[in-house]
């Protein structure tokens, strides 16, 4: 702002903060649905109040004072004729004071228990009341929200874009399963149910009123996935053919070992897309659709490899192939894998490798730059560093992206659009392929991904020995570190990962440098390397470059090893504060031992107590090894939402529904969208439009 000038158009802090959730018209605010529910239609008397579990009570205040015990803090009887109860606020400010005055009338809502004197409450919610303020009318919704916006705030604005959005139903008769509600009942029942509604149908999510909303989300995904589908069948890719003899050959020649069936099989997919000739109709184009494949496997299964063929088969056709991975570290391993295998192939027909990253700035960069744009580069690797705006490729048949969901869609189309710029007669695209170590089961995986094809390599290469895992309290931690005194002793290699919090860099670094100098001070002969997020990405390489070299016997990490890294001789993977992590995180970071012949032990540390949930989780990964399992008891014990969810895929493809319970609604919704796109074309345009709207230009990628 210039002038300081405050206009009538400027957005308050909550309507900024609506928008970045994404709450921006009245239908994505109807479908911002509550988390759960107070119930504030009726008072409880305080003699009658269950233990930890939330209530309202309403009474009158009969002594209020401050005391001083470990801590200063405000404590408040309140009586109502039954009992009374003790409020007790740690923080606490004047204006507590003034409504909770001896004689004052309040209504307070918290979870009462039994204290020493009695019952209490610590940090109920309250609010000043008189003898005829009336109770709610209907269940109150708590909405997902963030720091910035106050949930009364949110709370009016739901309850107005809901009386505003246009609700009317949409679809054609016959389209929605029968016995569910219209969309408007669905919602209004969601939003406001009424004060008999017991809280356990608003939970469940086989309420036909959640069912409606499911299906609706699940047919929306369908169809802009299939318009997307529509959409790229009209444009062309280059048809990639290996050369006989060529690059694809050599390669496969050098390769120090023999592709799996799987990893065969799979290679045989991606060439099938990519070699597809022009349809006849439209002999002018230079090739068939784009290949839009995902290529899952499970850590250690060899995509890269996979990559590589494909990445020879476009060059073998006079294109070059663009590789993306999420880190610089990730992608400088990619590099050094991919030069250790094709450079000198490529030197000698007079080709390299180029290499962008973040970090690479000023002429080595400038220099990368021109050799993409000359086309002397067949392949270029790096990280977001390869979408640049200055960088230009002369000829881009093939972009591959590793670890797909840890790119945003506005990344995966910025790679697609590279060749766009290109020209041409019809529009053109490079093929995509995209990999991920986080599989979802392969039959959920068809029936979601409409406008994706999916190839699988369900198959370790040969010789990998399984890796055992431990599960032992943080207690056995002495023990555990004897332990890597041994296998170092035999000449192994320990990783040791500490857990990344959010919320605070700070403490995740506090409590990965202790463990840095509990290791060095066990272990005084042996190198001890940390490796954490806020090194710069020079160090970073050289204490990878160290422990990949083998000079280095243990390495403390925070998760930015998460991914693809790969050292055959590590043979012991510590994981503290296991509980913290995610199943398929566990399983990412324990797939980088094993990857030799050598016997290989995962340990993972608990701090107790763990929930029943925390003990299923790590119970599982002691059981199995294989990552599509994981992911299926992933979604058992945590429910695709997040399975799913933001966290994973950059963004979230699905509030409501669920791929594991919601198998069947997801089938009819399959079917619908076929239908609804032969015989009711606008409504589906309506129906995408209602629940994605710029979102579906997103889903495209
Ligand atoms: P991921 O699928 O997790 O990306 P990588 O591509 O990193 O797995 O492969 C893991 C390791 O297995 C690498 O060291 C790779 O060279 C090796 N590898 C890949 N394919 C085979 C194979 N068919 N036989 C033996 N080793 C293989
Ligand atoms: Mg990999």
């Amino acid at each position: 702002m210039t002038g300081g000038i405050t206009t009538a158009r400027e957005k308050s802090a909550p309507q900024r903060a609506m928008e970045k959730l994404g709450l921006l018209r009245d239908i994505d605010l109807a479908l911002h649905l509550p988390i759960r529910y107070e119930d504030e239609t009726r008072i409880t008397p305080i003699a009658d109040s269950p233990d930890n579990a939330p209530v309202q009570v309403e009474g009158v205040v009969s002594e209020c004072r401050i005391e001083q015990r470990t801590r200063r803090q405000l404590l408040v009887r309140l009586a109502d004729g039954s009992d009374s109860l003790l409020l007790r606020f740690l923080n606490f400010y004047p204006s507590h004071q003034k409504t909770l005055a001896v004689g004052q009338r309040v209504r307070v809502r918290g979870e009462a228990r039994n204290g020493f004197s009695g019952r209490e409450m610590v940090h109920p919610t309250f609010r000043a009341v008189d003898a005829h303020t009336p109770l709610a009318t209907a269940l109150t919704p708590v909405y997902p929200t963030s720091a910035q916006l106050p949930q009364a705030y949110l709370r009016k604005a739901v309850a107005a874009a809901l009386a505003r959005a246009p609700l009317g139903e949409l679809l054609p008769p016959g389209t929605v399963p029968p016995g569910l509600p219209t969309l408007r009942e669905a919602l209004h029942h969601l939003h406001q149910p009424g004060p008999d509604v017991p809280l356990a149908t608003l939970e469940d999510r086989s309420h036909p009123a959640w069912q409606r909303l499911k299906f609706e989300e699940l047919l929306a995904q369908q169809l802009s996935q299939r318009l997307a589908q529509r959409e790229r069948q009209r444009l062309r890719a280059p048809q990639l053919l290996a050369a006989p003899a060529g690059l694809r050959d050599l390669l496969l020649a050098a390769l120090p070992f023999q592709l799996t069936a799987a990893q065969q099989r799979v290679g045989d997919e991606i060439a099938a897309d990519m070699g597809r000739a022009a349809d006849s109709a439209m002999s002018s184009a230079p090739g068939a659709a784009p290949m839009h494949r995902l290529l899952q496997g499970d850590v250690g299964s060899g995509k890269t490899v996979v990559a590589a063929l494909a990445a020879a088969v476009a060059i073998d056709s006079g294109w070059q192939c663009a590789l993306m991975a999420p880190t610089e570290l990730l992608a400088e391993q990619h590099f050094r894998k991919l030069a250790q295998w094709l450079e000198p192939l490529l030197s000698a027909r007079g080709q390299t490798i180029a290499w962008l990253t973040g970090s690479r700035k000023g002429k080595g960069r400038a220099a990368m730059v021109a050799r993409v744009a000359s086309g002397e580069a067949a392949l270029v690797v790096g990280t977001h560093a390869v979408i640049q705006d200055d960088v230009h490729f002369a000829r881009l048949g093939l972009a591959v992206i590793d670890e797909q969901h840890r790119f945003g869609v506005a990344q995966r189309l910025a790679l697609r659009n590279k060749l766009a710029d290109q020209g041409g007669p019809v529009p053109m695209e490079p093929h995509l392929l995209m990999m991920t170590a986080t599989p979802i089961p392969r039959t959920l995986a068809m029936s979601y991904y409409a406008d994706l094809d999916v190839s699988t390599i369900d198959e370790l290469p040969p010789g990998r020995t399984p890796v055992l895992t431990k599960v032992f309290a943080d207690e056995r931690r002495p023990q555990v570190i004897g332990r890597i005194a041994d296998e170092v002793a035999r000449g192994r290699q320990v990783y040791w990962v500490c857990p990344l919090i959010e919320e605070s860099e700070h403490i995740d670094l506090q409590i990965a440098t202790e463990t840095h100098a509990q290791l060095s001070a066990a272990l005084p002969a042996q190198m001890v390397g940390l490796l954490h997020g806020r090194l710069p990405a020079a160090e970073k390489s050289a204490v990878m470059a160290l422990f990949a070299g083998g000079q280095m016997a243990v390495l403390v990490a925070t998760t930015v090893i998460e991914v693809g890294v790969d050292v055959p001789n590590a043979s012991l993977m510590v994981i503290e504060h296991a509980e913290r992590f995610g199943l398929s995180q566990l399983h990412q970071l324990r797939g980088r031992v094993g990857r030799g012949a050598v016997a290989s032990v995962c340990v993972l540390l608990y701090q107790g107590p763990l929930s029943p949930t925390g003990r299923d989780r790590l119970r599982a990964m002691a059981e199995t090894n294989d990552g599509f399992e994981i992911a299926r008891r992933d979604l058992e014990i945590r429910g695709p939402g997040e399975f799913m969810g933001a966290r994973q895929s950059g963004d979230a493809l699905l509030r409501f529904a669920d791929l594991a319970d919601d198998a069947p609604l997801l089938q009819l919704a399959r079917e619908q969208a076929r239908v609804l796109l032969q015989q009711h074309p606008a409504a589906a345009q309506a129906h995408v439009a209602r629940w994605l709207d710029s979102r579906a230009e997103f889903l495209k990628a």
